[in-house]
């Protein structure tokens, strides 16, 4: 009879922190991340320590609070209208439910975040859009919040600093989230009439709606490397212009060599390229 492994107990689903997955025949928990450009197994604290961030230098997705505790100064944050969520205006079939698991998935309710806060001793107000709130995708209340949040910018006159992560407008709220990008441009125009500065960090991705209004309207944008930026698909534009495209097309650094962004602003430099800037912009007030 064979005793090896008798007495040790499996390991099940709920003890090692739920799913098990595959990537590249690597096995990995819900504990561990595998690094899809070098398969290093890198663990939750790791990445924590690094800011979602593996040695070889590929950005992991991160949520927006973990992006507001590395950028605010410590307890500066005060959030804004946190209470305003979602609602089925058109009745679209399922878009309750998926509400609902979006909510679950992100412990947030919504798929943008604002508020005010410091940057390195300068105070601003902030957006950080949020991916695992239905990947950041811009409906009514994504849109009423960031407008909220220039408007409220514009009337204290203070710089407005943003985070884009986006697959573009919300499909499920129709004319009313492509309405959106107008509003906020609106929005982000009298808060540039003012003199007043915006900065926008384009994060992976911002893609739709998103790129085609306030995430390109920033008098400096920045953007995280190898994040995935553009419009449309590169298969729908190959479709539609009958060519084929360089395979780094729609990435930051592609973009940045043809002057879409402005700079790449690794994780770890954000904070000092940030408050860089809004040291350049401050507006000295004369006695
Ligand atoms: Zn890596």
């Amino acid at each position: 009879m064979k005793l090896d492994g008798f007495f040790r107990k499996a390991l099940n689903e709920l003890e090692i922190g739920g799913r098990t997955k595959r990537v590249r025949g690597k096995e990995y928990t819900e504990l561990t991340r595998p690094c899809p450009k070098c398969t290093r197994l890198n663990s939750e604290m790791e990445l924590a320590e690094q800011l979602g961030v593996c040695t070889c230098g590929y950005h992991f997705r991160q949520n927006a609070r973990q992006r507001i505790a590395y950028l605010a100064d410590a307890g500066t944050f005060t959030e804004l209208d946190a209470e305003l969520e979602s609602k089925d205006l058109l009745e679209f079939p399922g878009y309750p439910e998926k509400l609902a698991s979006a909510k679950l998935a992100s412990s947030e309710k919504e798929a943008v975040i604002t508020g005010i806060c410091e940057i390195g001793g300068t105070k601003v107000c902030l957006f950080i859009m949020e991916p695992y709130f239905m990947m950041g995708s811009m409906g009514t209340i994504v849109g009423e919040k960031i407008t909220r949040l220039f408007e409220t910018a514009t009337r204290d006159g203070l710089p407005v600093i943003g985070y884009t992560v986006s697959g573009g407008a919300r499909m499920q709220e129709g004319i009313l989230s492509l309405m959106q990008m107008a509003k906020i441009s609106g929005a982000v125009g009298r808060h540039s009439a003012a003199g007043l500065f915006y900065t926008v960090v384009l994060t992976d991705p911002t893609t739709g709606g998103v790129t085609a209004s306030f995430a390109m309207e920033g008098d400096v944008i920045l953007a995280e490397p190898g994040a995935l930026i553009g419009f449309a698909g590169q298969r729908v534009i190959e479709q539609t212009i009958r060519k084929k495209l360089p395979g780094d097309f729609q990435r930051a650094e592609f973009l940045l060599d043809h002057g879409f962004v402005d700079a790449i602003a690794p994780r770890r430099e954000q904070k000092a390229q940030i408050t860089a800037l809004l040291g350049l912009h401050k507006r000295e007030v004369s006695a």
